[in-house]
């Protein structure tokens, strides 16, 4: 059966969903993003993905053609359309028509593109015994050329790294920044447990602000784990006790190795499975 997308202002059926081969969009990856999570059909911090949303495109000069209310209420006419209770919601805007340049001013039309899917995650195994990661040699791209906290539809950064992931094997794969530290993975936050104390990098580390990296900072809190936002190396990803990662799609998936070293005990460790377990908690609350 085909799907219902919302495109522009309402929905339409998934083969007539298309846009102009002159949105910037397509000609140059111009245009914002979000991936979120229905729970019961309810939308897992729906106001903070929008209001992500809207500073990726502040940032990008981008103006969204609808309110934050009335994208709301179009995400979840586009749930309802095709009958999702557990799912994953794209969220797409793009600059808009414009000419073969790259001047954004003459962009027209942006476009608002709303996919509601059900859901394809890792596998419960992989929950269970964690997945492999291997350090990209693509690095991550610096903040200070083009913001991390952007979500744009330029992921050339990343999809380069996840190339590598699958050239290795793996399932995902972890970027370090231009200084060398622990960045992020192509598609998720990390977090390590070292002496019992949970390390995230922080914002400075050219990475994005997870909307599941904040939730899970304050499941650990209401947990009573001690958190710190902190630079670390891959050294500390290597001889840390527990190491996990996070993002709407994974939710928090334990990692058992980086680059052939087992980390901690090789299975997911007792604060990774504790804050998983609040976490599927929070969601369904
Ligand atoms: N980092 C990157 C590069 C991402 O693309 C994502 C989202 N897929 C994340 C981290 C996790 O963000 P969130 O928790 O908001 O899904």
């Amino acid at each position: 059966m085909s799907s219902k997308i919302w495109l522009d202002k309402g929905l339409v059926n998934e083969e007539d969903a298309k846009v102009s081969v002159f949105d910037h969009a397509l000609l140059y990856g111009d245009g914002v993003f979000e991936g979120m999570r229905s729970y019961s059909k309810k939308v897992f911090r729906l106001k903070e993905h929008l209001d992500r949303l809207w500073e990726s495109a502040h940032s990008l000069c981008i103006e969204i053609p609808m309110t934050k209310e009335e994208m709301a209420d179009a995400v979840y006419e586009t749930l309802k359309a095709n009958d999702i209770v557990d799912g994953y919601i794209r969220l797409v805007v793009t600059r808009g028509n414009g000419t073969l340049g790259l001047d954004a001013h003459l962009c027209t039309n942006p476009q608002v593109i709303i996919i509601a899917r059900g859901l394809s995650l890792y596998s419960e195994e992989l929950y269970q015994n964690g997945m492999k990661l291997v350090t990209a040699s693509t690095i991550r791209m610096p903040s200070f050329s083009m913001s991390t906290r952007v979500k744009s539809l330029n992921y050339l950064n990343n999809i380069l790294a996840k190339m590598e992931a699958y050239r290795a094997g793996c399932e995902e794969v972890l970027l370090l920044n231009h200084r060398g530290n622990v960045a992020e993975c192509s598609g998720d936050n990390i977090f390590i447990v070292r002496k019992g104390v949970l390390l995230t990098p922080p914002l400075d580390a050219c990475i994005l602000e997870g909307i599941t990296r904040n939730a899970v900072l304050e499941v650990a809190a209401e947990l009573g784990i001690e958190a710190k936002q902190q630079n670390f190396t891959r050294h500390d990803v290597y001889v840390a006790e527990e190491c996990f990662l996070t993002g709407s799609a994974a939710e928090v998936i334990p990692v058992t190795e980086l680059d052939g070293r087992v980390i901690g005990s090789g299975k997911a460790g007792p604060i990774t499975t504790k804050i998983l377990a609040a976490y599927r908690e929070l969601v369904r609350k």
